[in-house]
């Protein structure tokens, strides 16, 4: 089917909307969740707004190029780690990587659901312009993605993936990389998706590690685990218990997320926990095992998230990609460039009391691509939604960016559900939600981040407060962007019936051998050392 999305040259709003009551979003999530996305979309070709530039033809060599080791979790929330503020030091291992990078308080990412998210993360471009709003959209051929870039510039590009929507031949994520390693056996137990869980996903790793891949290279690395359903192995099952009860509606828990006979909500939680500390387990034997081959402490690392995850905030537990709450949003980021690279950037991190630079602007994953290829001299042509946080890591502020954030379910024919947007800078964030695909608000509420980073209080827009209307202006600005715009090229949809998913796996088996190298018996000690024994 062919759907064309109306170019609009007006952004008025209805003069008397409706305020923001209870939680509207988890009634139009609820209803976006029952939605099947098995379908063919394409949009109008008209072209209209700005769009992506093509590949950059002309990159500039640098005269200094790193390895470049991009560490990502999926579905881990800021907020669940002691370098935000939380209680329980989940993240050991990269706690002390961020001791030496500098830390970003006010990362987030501009759709909470996989693919989207990573497709900003790798594009640079906000997902209405990469066109992937959806976790069964194919990230097009014609979008420039970081790996492409690197692997242009003379960089070896490796990718190892452990969601299943990260496939590379059903998302297009592979393009740009010489090693796209997705193979995944294990079966969720509560979906029938695919996965891999940290530890074998650490193992591929470890064997193209043995293999000594060229340098320079570009490591990318996704790590599933604290996506639910949350099944923290051996001993990490047992690491949280907070010993607390409060019994949950069993609608409440989407049903994949469902643990038999668990309806206490702290349980979830401590399970979600157990999953982190996991993943950094794992993480952390692989930065060891970088630093014992000489590849980390001159490589620019990166670590960071695609998304969070709602503990029940705003009436939605166990869930993300349904609103835009900062639950979802917030993700940690910490960057660490090389000494190497420190002129003409200068030193990014402080060294006082032992702890990271902070940098409070508002920034994004999204930003990845900008900052990465300025670190390393880089140069393209192509127009970023992104911006390099170079200066950022050097003092510097940014203090009127606002970004935008997202959740209209553009991949339903019905056209029936809100489109659910949020204008968010580094203090408050107007949300509104429209009714779809036009500029009628439907309802909307101001949050005052800064004293309510949770977004407990709802503060009704007031048209007569200038900072209200300042926000409006902002985000009428970008609605009438995203309403203008329309990818230049088909997009298209694949999502694998489940009958096919198991040969599909099965023909994969094959292709991953060749870049696989024995473990060594120490590395298989630290393996069995994750809780597993094979
Ligand atoms: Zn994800």
């Amino acid at each position: 089917m062919r759907v064309a999305r109306r170019a609009r040259a007006d952004t008025e709003t209805e003069s008397k909307p409706a305020f923001l009551e209870g939680n509207p979003v988890s009634k139009v999530g609820a209803a976006g969740a029952a939605l099947g996305l098995g379908l063919l979309l394409a949009l109008s070709s008209c072209r209209q707004g700005n769009r992506p530039t093509p590949p950059a033809a002309d990159v500039t060599r640098p005269s200094q190029k790193p390895n470049i080791i991009l560490l990502t979790v999926d579905t881990l929330r800021a907020d669940h780690m002691a370098l935000y503020g939380y209680a329980r030091d989940t993240m050991p291992a990269i706690g002390r990587f961020a001791r030496t990078a500098v830390v970003f308080d006010n990362a987030v990412v501009p759709r909470g659901s996989t693919r989207p998210s990573y497709a900003s993360m790798l594009t640079g471009l906000y997902p209405f312009h990469h066109g992937v709003r959806s976790n069964a959209t194919v990230l097009h051929n014609d979008l420039t993605t970081l790996s492409e870039t690197l692997k242009s510039a003379g960089y070896h590009t490796a990718g190892f993936v452990s969601n299943f929507v990260l496939l590379g031949e059903m998302s297009g994520f592979g393009q740009g990389f010489d090693v796209y390693d997705d193979r995944m056996e294990e079966r969720e137990s509560g979906r029938p998706n695919y996965e891999r869980t940290a530890r074998n996903t650490l193992e591929a790793i470890l064997a193209w590690l043995n293999a000594d891949p060229p340098q320079p290279f570009f490591l990318f690395t996704n790590f599933i685990d604290p996506h639910g359903p949350y099944q923290p192995p051996g001993r990490f099952g047992k690491l949280y218990r907070s010993g607390k009860m409060r019994r949950l509606d069993p609608n409440d828990i989407p049903a994949y997320q469902l643990v038999e006979g668990q309806l206490n909500y702290f349980d979830y939680v401590d399970r979600y926990d157990g999953e982190i500390r996991y993943t950094d387990e794992v993480m952390g034997i692989l930065i060891d095992e970088l630093k014992r081959k000489g590849l980390w402490d001159d490589a620019l690392v990166v670590f960071t998230a695609d998304h969070g995850e709602s503990m029940g905030e705003h009436g939605i537990y166990f869930e993300h990609h349904l609103q835009v709450y900062e639950e979802t949003m917030h993700v940690p980021l910490a960057i660490r460039l090389p000494d190497a690279l420190g002129s003409p950037h200068g030193p990014t991190t402080t060294q006082g009391d032992g702890g990271p630079r902070r940098v409070r602007s508002l920034c994004s994953p999204m930003d990845l691509p900008p900052t990465i290829l300025a670190a390393i001299d880089l140069s393209t042509e192509a127009e970023l939604d992104g911006r390099s946080l170079l200066t950022l890591m050097q003092g510097g502020q940014d203090e009127d960016r606002a970004l935008w954030l997202e959740f209209p379910d553009v991949a339903t024919p019905q056209e029936s559900l809100p489109d659910i947007y949020a204008i968010r800078t580094a203090t408050h964030k107007l949300m509104r939600i429209l009714a779809p695909n036009t500029t009628k608000v439907l309802q909307q509420a101001v949050f005052d981040l800064a004293a309510d980073r949770l977004e407990q209080r709802v503060i009704p827009f007031n048209a007569q407060d200038p900072l209200h209307r300042q926000l409006a202006k902002q985000f009428d600005s970008m609605l009438t962007r995203v309403h203008r715009y329309d990818v230049p090229f088909a997009l298209t949809v694949y999502e694998m019936p489940m009958s096919q998913r198991p040969g599909f796996i099965d023909a994969r088996r094959e292709k991953g051998k060749t870049i696989v190298k024995p473990l060594t018996t120490d590395q298989i000690e630290r393996l069995r050392g994750l809780g597993y024994v094979q």
